[in-house]
């Protein structure tokens, strides 16, 4: 295993973490294949994983309220003596912050979960634009002060889907950041915060942990017959799953990339990858951009996430309707899309809040008939009813 600092915590962590949001399971998300999972949890740790991500949510069969995931982690680090081994990284569900009592509530619930009197990384999870003012009317960083001075969290950070101006925006707002987790793959360089998010994080030192390294699976699944071709052009012969990793892994501003594994095959895999030093030649960086274009030639719009068309007067979040929509056509994963689309998209910002005013549509750099548009996102992504 090979091992990166995680920017000012100091911390040497694996540059594979283990993220437990897929675990096997039996019937239903819920319940966790706790055999297996420690099968895997147990070769990854004696094969050098140093960090094990969670949060209150994983593993629960509705996408809020309290997940089995931590329970799970708990459970199998007191079982095998191994909490001291590994790092925890988990995540205060913020969302569901409605109080300043919230916080040490939840707080409380996920170290009895975990079994430990300490959670080495406390992230604030999926922290949107709202949530954060809202956090911080409650006195967030208050609570967090408490939590590092108390014990209980010895770094703190937040995950986030923010596009960077924001992102740089909450990182300027408190001193004590050390840890940001946020999405990157080669697909998602200009996606949300994206490389500029990295390139910042690395400059003010924070610790960068990557969510989404295989696209939810999508780069390494069905992989179409344009972009085989493609990736046999290359010097190295490398399989989708070692083109994604070490592609993250030869950028100097990435620390830790976790990946969510469902299987003893997935980790094995991954561990021998994480083990191997690959240096991906400037041949090989062009490639893995040529199979970045073909990927974009499947999207359902050509929406190029420029921005001139916000802000919408109505409140339409335009962008990421027609993102999201895009990503659902060129990794061909309706239901991930839905996903994203529902929950980081506030209801009335979604598609059918467009009223056609057509206000926007002189400000499209691309000429395409944003309110058209949203109609097809509306009734391809349907009701989340229909999804969940
Ligand atoms: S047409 Fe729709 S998206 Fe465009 S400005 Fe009007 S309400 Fe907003
Ligand atoms: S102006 Fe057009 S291309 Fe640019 S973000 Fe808006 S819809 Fe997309």
């Amino acid at each position: 295993m090979l091992y990166n600092t995680l920017g000012k915590t100091g911390l040497e962590v694996s540059r594979l973490g283990f993220g437990t949001m897929r675990l096997p399971t039996v019937n239903s998300n819920s319940q966790i294949n706790e055999k297996e999972a420690s099968e895997m949890l147990k070769y990854g740790i004696e094969n050098g994983i140093n960090l094990i991500d969670t949060a209150y949510p994983y593993h629960n069969d509705t996408l809020e309220g309290s997940g089995n995931s931590e329970r799970f982690v708990g459970k199998f680090l007191k079982e095998n003596s191994l909490r001291d081994e590994v790092l925890i990284s988990t995540k205060s569900p913020s969302w569901a912050i409605e109080t300043k009592q919230d916080f040490n509530m939840y707080l409380d619930e996920q170290l009895e979960k975990l079994q430990t009197d300490y959670i080495d990384i406390y992230l604030l999870h999926s922290l949107t634009v709202p949530d954060w003012e809202k956090v911080k009317n409650l006195d967030v960083l208050d609570f967090l002060d408490d939590c590092l001075s108390s014990g209980k969290v010895k770094h703190v950070g937040f995950s986030s889907h923010i596009e960077v101006d924001y992102l740089i925006e909450i990182l300027d707002e408190y001193s004590k950041w050390e840890v940001v987790l946020t999405q990157m793959n080669y697909l998602d360089e200009y996606y949300q915060s994206g490389v500029m998010g990295l390139n910042y994080l690395k400059e003010v030192n924070v610790g960068s942990m990557i969510m989404e390294p295989l696209r939810g699976g999508r780069l390494v699944q069905n992989i179409p017959k344009e972009v085989q071709e493609i990736w046999d052009m290359a010097e190295t012969k490398r399989t989708p799953v070692e083109w994604a990793l070490q592609y993250l892994w030869n950028r100097d501003d990435v620390d830790c990339v976790l990946s969510g594994m469902t299987s003893l095959e997935q980790v094995k895999d991954n561990v021998r990858i994480a083990s191997t030093e690959d240096i991906i030649s400037d041949y090989d960086q062009e490639i893995i951009r040529e199979v970045a274009r073909t990927y974009r030639t499947f999207m359902g719009n050509r929406c190029t996430r420029c921005g001139y068309c916000m802000p919408c007067p109505h409140g339409v979040d335009i962008i990421n309707c027609l993102t999201e929509y895009n990503i659902a056509h060129m990794m061909g994963d309706p239901k991930a899309s839905a996903m994203q689309y529902f929950t980081l998209i506030d209801d009335d910002s979604r598609a059918d809040s467009c009223i056609d005013c057509k206000e926007c549509l002189p400000f499209c750099t691309q000429m395409l008939n944003i309110p058209e548009e949203l109609v097809k996102v509306h009734e391809y992504f349907g009701s989340e009813f229909d999804h969940f």
